[in-house]
């Protein structure tokens, strides 16, 4: 097997990974994603090239942007796509999203519907074959629907995990452990020495204090979200908070994509864990529909921002965009207000900026600089999707027959340090620049 990275080397964006049997020919493609920034960067294969090296099936580990978002650009007739069908249903939503967004108008509302009719559903665990392959995909933990790719021809087994979460969450159980590959593909988001998210028992804490206080003094809770995974996530967590009484009933605002997405969510809670399923069965209650999830009415939000104490979840989750602007324009000046981060902050985002305690910060809108005085509190409370230092090691000794590692999804300072710590032990890892081929 000759394994390529198309991209996700040493980076965290543009997901992609080729698997082929002889130079310039693809038998397999893993995930297909772009990297969001100032401006949109794609793999290294372009349309044409993939056409030319016979490429003609494309694995999804999940929908993130990052891992399905080149899908439109690179889709034909040709191409088979293959995924679970959350996956399938949260790109729907996705796709339609960023085709809407997209400044240079470089595919059309047809590529997006081309994708999803080309798409062929995979339950977790089941075995299908591409190109002499065989394939199964695995849970990981990390979104509703999220895989991890097997791939086993021969004696050559390889696995590659896409995003993974080890933690059970609030919605999901957590990535399957003790697979047997001797080649691993594992990504490193947050793979430092220094990377340890805390507890879920512990965030929990620390956002019921949070919230408690500044809803007695009047104040209004900003919690921007990233719209797939964290949304549902935390909305989850809010509702079971005022049912068991930890914060007041207070109306929980949430944006149409977030809501969108928790519709998702609810059709395919089959993919969720079992506590969730059983309690939805079990009872009449049904967190997904909690009666204190409310939409705002005006594009300018005046309907939350005249109401009382209220939690509002929003996008985007680094406040690069979306309503989240227009919440943190009108709350930011009073002190009675908090802004809550549960993500990571990218540097050079709006979020990092408030993250780092910056008091006074320039806004730019139609052309105008605005600037925003930030009397608020501001928080950075944890709630990751992907697997911690520790986790990744856990997950890593569990494989069964590993020799293999290679590092991707990760800074590079993070990725070679990992590295540092694997090779020490009895592993051969490497961690692959953009366009390095490897034979396994
Ligand atoms: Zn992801
Ligand atoms: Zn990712």
């Amino acid at each position: 097997m000759i394994v390529g990275f198309k991209g996700c080397a040493r980076e965290v964006g543009r997901s992609m990974i080729t698997l082929g049997s002889m130079k310039n020919k693809i038998d397999i493609v893993m995930d297909a994603g772009i990297k969001l920034g100032e401006s949109i960067e794609y793999p290294t294969l372009s349309k044409e090239q993939l056409i030319k090296m016979h490429a003609r099936d494309i694995i999804i580990t999940h929908a993130h942007l990052d891992h399905a978002g080149y899908l439109p650009h690179i889709i034909s007739n040709r191409l088979n796509i293959h995924a679970t069908k959350p996956t399938r249903d949260l790109m729907q939503l996705l796709l339609s999203d960023y085709q809407r967004l997209q400044k240079n108008k470089s595919f059309s509302s047809k590529e997006v519907t081309l994708v999803l009719s080309r798409l062929k559903q995979h339950e977790y665990n089941d075995r299908f074959v591409v190109k002499g392959y065989n394939i199964s995909l695995h849970d990981a933990g990390h979104i509703i629907g999220s895989s991890m790719i097997r791939a086993k021809k021969g004696n050559r087994t390889l696995l590659y995990t896409g995003d993974i979460n080890d933690r059970e969450s609030r919605l999901l159980s957590g990535c399957e452990m003790g697979l047997s590959a001797q080649t691993l593909i594992i990504e490193g988001t947050y793979s430092g020495k220094k990377d340890m998210l805390s507890s879920m028992k512990k965030a929990s804490k620390q956002l019921v204090e949070i919230i408690n206080s500044v809803l007695s003094r009047n104040g209004k809770v900003l919690i921007p979200s990233f719209a797939i995974g964290r949304g549902q996530e935390i909305l989850m967590l809010l509702n079971d908070f005022i049912s068991s009484g930890a914060i007041p009933k207070v109306p929980i605002y949430v944006d149409g994509m977030i809501k969108k997405a928790l519709k998702i969510y609810r059709y395919n809670v089959i993919y969720a864990k079992r506590e969730l399923q059983l309690r939805i069965l079990m009872s009449d209650e049904d967190p997904f529909k909690s009666p204190y999830f409310k939409v705002s009415r005006k594009k300018n939000k005046s309907d939350v921002l005249k109401s009382g104490p209220c939690i509002i979840v929003t996008t985007s989750g680094m406040l690069t965009g979306g309503p989240g602007i227009i919440y943190f324009k009108s709350l930011a000046s009073d002190p009675k207000n908090a802004l809550i981060f549960i993500g990571y902050q990218a540097q050079g985002t709006l979020g990092r900026k408030l993250v780092d305690g910056e008091k006074e910060v320039w806004l730019r809108e139609n052309g105008k600089e605005e600037s925003i005085k930030v009397n608020m509190p501001i928080y950075n409370i944890h709630l990751s999707a992907h697997a911690d230092h520790q986790g990744l090691i856990r997950f890593i000794k569990k494989i069964k027959h590993l020799k293999t590692i290679f590092l991707v999804h990760g800074e590079e300072k993070k990725l070679l340090e990992f590295a540092e710590y694997l090779n020490t032990h009895k592993y051969d890892v490497r961690v692959p620049k953009l366009g390095e081929e490897f034979k396994i």
